[in-house]
């Protein structure tokens, strides 16, 4: 789509075309406008180069507008809410608080409805060209947007995820997570499929805003990257709340019924039903790359995985084409800060040649519950695995100062400490500011900081980062 959406000639890169007039040659032509390839962007324009973006929805990627940015405003929501009612007991009166679903999502919408118009402005700004639409390559890298052909001399991939395709009967009647998002009614019951951490975080939020709610994961253990025992702990919490966590059973199909839909399982104990309001896909994402004609362009992908790229970011099989973000087969957790990461890195090895290889080590990532549920580095399987000779410690916190205030019945830790250099491999938080404190030991093993380094550390007190030295 043309009109009115390309940056004045002047902008692109000191060249002379009118409006009208417009090139359809540039040095970078970037698919996407999230995290990855507004970095990419950004850095390829500052350099010079004559970049154009294209997107095929708003502009401004899933953090900013279906993922991170409007589900941590709801996840305030229940925190207040989840906070209030643990202090019942110590001096708040509880009895009228209560999630204003509706009310909520206004609240939540003054946090993305200004961010694609923000987004094109600031590319426009900076004179890289901005296209609408669904970009298909037509060429080595070349890419048909609508009635536009645009040439490159690199492209890069920064398209991202999309929900899996479930592969069961009535796939269709589930909502994605972008729809439960934007739910202008919260249902009476909401089902969750997949227990991962969107669905664990979901459920969550419609719990405390007053849903009945159930996860079904087919494994016996949900939330897979995670530790093992502050999962059983988060689960024990999720029950608590009165979620109900299944777990073992395979959901075969869903239909509609006369009261909204039923949900087939399958589990060791054979059969069963369940019925809901509302079933939510919270079972996975794939790169959101199938329909991009990467064949065209001789481009190795994998649909699980994304474009498979070398340590470089760069397509294994096309030199002129670049990958990051969720849509690239790197080593790289999909998540919003190695999006940006990830770009960085491609944007400089496209412009300076290749000489910069990410490091994934020490990349913190949470479940935004109450309580919150964080990890960075290895776990112990990980680290058995890997040879390292290491303690572990480990500790039910509940009864520590920082989870008491705020009347945290669920908290814990477990750190693993290299025996021989005492060096951070890997740490576990379940409980308040977890999200926070993992960013200490983030920090540590990215740095190759050892417990007495962290020990040494003068923290604020009274805070739960002040806890970190009692924790190594
Ligand atoms: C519900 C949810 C919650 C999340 N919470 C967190 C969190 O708390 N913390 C965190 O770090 N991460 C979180 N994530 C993950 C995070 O959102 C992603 O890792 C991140 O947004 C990926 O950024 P990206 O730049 O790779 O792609 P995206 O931001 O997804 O951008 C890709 C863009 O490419 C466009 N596109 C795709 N194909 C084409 C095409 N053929 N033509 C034109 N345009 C195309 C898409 O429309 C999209 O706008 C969450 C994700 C979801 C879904």
């Amino acid at each position: 789509m043309r009109d009115g959406r390309r940056p004045a000639a002047s902008t692109l890169g000191g060249q002379s075309a009118s409006v009208k007039d417009v090139t359809t040659k540039y040095d970078v032509v970037v698919i996407g406008t999230g995290a990855a390839a507004s970095t990419v962007a950004m850095r390829c324009r500052k350099a010079g180069k004559r970049v154009a973006v294209v997107d095929s929805r708003p502009f401004g990627g899933t953090c900013a507008l279906r993922g991170c940015d409007p589900k941590k405003v709801l996840v305030g929501a229940a925190e207040v809410l989840d906070w209030t009612r643990r202090m019942e007991k110590n001096g708040i009166r509880a009895d009228q608080v209560q999630i204003d679903w509706s009310r909520l999502m206004q609240f939540k919408r003054s946090f993305t409805e200004s961010v694609p118009k923000n987004s094109e402005e600031s590319f426009v700004r900076s004179g890289v060209a901005t296209f609408h639409g669904r970009a298909r390559f037509v060429g080595r890298t070349s890419l048909q947007v609508d009635d536009d052909v645009l040439e490159a001399a690199n492209v890069v991939v920064a398209a991202g995820s999309k929900p899996a395709d479930l592969k069961i009967r009535g796939a269709e009647l589930a909502v994605t997570s972008e729809q439960f998002l934007e739910l202008e009614h919260l249902p009476e019951r909401v089902l969750f499929i997949g227990g991962g951490y969107i669905s664990f975080e979901f459920a969550h939020i419609a719990a405390r805003a007053g849903a009945r709610v159930t996860i079904l994961h087919r494994g016996q253990r949900p939330l897979e990257r995670f530790d093992p025992d502050l999962v059983d702990r988060l689960v024990s919490r999720t029950r608590d709340l009165g979620v109900d966590v299944r777990l073992g059973l395979e959901v075969s199909g869903i239909t509609r019924s006369s009261s909204g839909v039923k949900i087939q399982v399958h589990g060791d104990t054979g059969d069963h039903d369940f019925d809901s309001d509302l079933v939510v896909h919270g079972a996975g994402r794939v790169p959101e790359i199938d329909d991009m004609r990467l064949n065209e362009a001789g481009i190795e992908w994998d649909p699980d995985r994304g474009v498979k790229v070398n340590e470089y970011l760069q397509s294994v099989s096309n030199p002129g084409v670049y990958a990051a973000g969720d849509a690239a087969a790197s080593a790289g957790p999909p998540l919003t800060p190695v999006a940006t990461y990830e770009g960085k890195i491609a944007a400089e090895n496209l412009l300076k040649g290749n000489q910069r290889k990410p490091n994934y080590d020490g990349i913190p990532t949470v479940v935004f519950t109450v309580p919150q549920l964080a990890s960075v580095g290895l776990q112990e399987g990980a680290a058995r695995d890997r040879g390292f000779a290491f303690r572990v410690n480990q500790e039910d916190t509940s009864s520590w100062y920082s989870s008491r205030r705020v009347a945290e019945r669920y908290s814990g830790f477990k750190t693993l400490i290299d025996q021989q250099t005492g060096r951070i491999l890997g740490a576990h938080l379940l409980g308040p500011d977890a999200a926070e404190t993992i960013n200490i030991f983030a920090l540590a093993i990215r740095n190759g900081l050892t417990s007495t380094d962290l020990k040494d550390v003068i923290y604020t007190y009274p805070t739960v980062t002040s806890d970190v030295p009692y924790m190594i």
